[in-house]
């Protein structure tokens, strides 16, 4: 379940290329009996897995990104098979933030984003570039680990302007 205050794969990602987790295609391929449906839907739910795992509803009124995001999170949520946690449904939920965090946001990305937009600085922008929500930004910033956090520094630092010519 994914509420509106919402990697690593070998799915569409190449070594050395920034090519992000894409849901829609791990949808196709890997879970072809799972029906998604969009649809209006009170309170802040953005998505949650029905019927015991074989329809995935999503929220109508959201952007592409909010519903890329969620219907990650609902896909990690299949793949780790706990649909009911019981006490431990926030725990639950946590980690599946970060996955779908790690998934949509892989560093290249982030690295690439950040150049792109000339810094880090307006997390809005930074979310749009990377086609994600806010939240799923956030959680992906929030679980930096130290050595990715070099790593970022080191690839921003190293790499030359996209728009250099020679
Ligand atoms: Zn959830």
């Amino acid at each position: 379940m994914t509420s509106r205050s919402s990697t690593r794969h070998p799915l569409g990602s190449t070594p050395g290329i920034a090519a992000p987790y894409d849901p829609w295609a791990d949808l196709r391929l890997n879970w072809p009996h799972v029906k998604v449906v969009i649809e209006r839907m009170t309170g802040d739910l953005l998505g949650e897995v029905r019927d015991d795992g074989q329809v995935i509803a999503l929220r109508a009124d959201t952007s592409a990104a909010q519903r890329r995001c969620t219907l990650t999170h609902e896909l990690v949520h299949l793949e780790r098979g706990i649909l009911d946690c019981g006490p431990w449904l926030q725990r639950e939920e946590s980690l599946v933030h970060a996955e779908a965090s790690l998934r949509l946001i892989p560093l290249a990305s982030l690295v690439e984003a950040i150049r792109a937009l000339g810094g880090a600085d307006d997390p809005a922008a930074l979310a749009q570039w990377l086609e994600v929500d806010s939240e799923t930004l956030a959680v992906r910033l929030s679980r930096m680990t130290s050595a990715e956090r070099r790593m970022l520094r080191r690839s921003l630092a190293r790499q030359a302007p996209l728009w250099s010519v020679a």
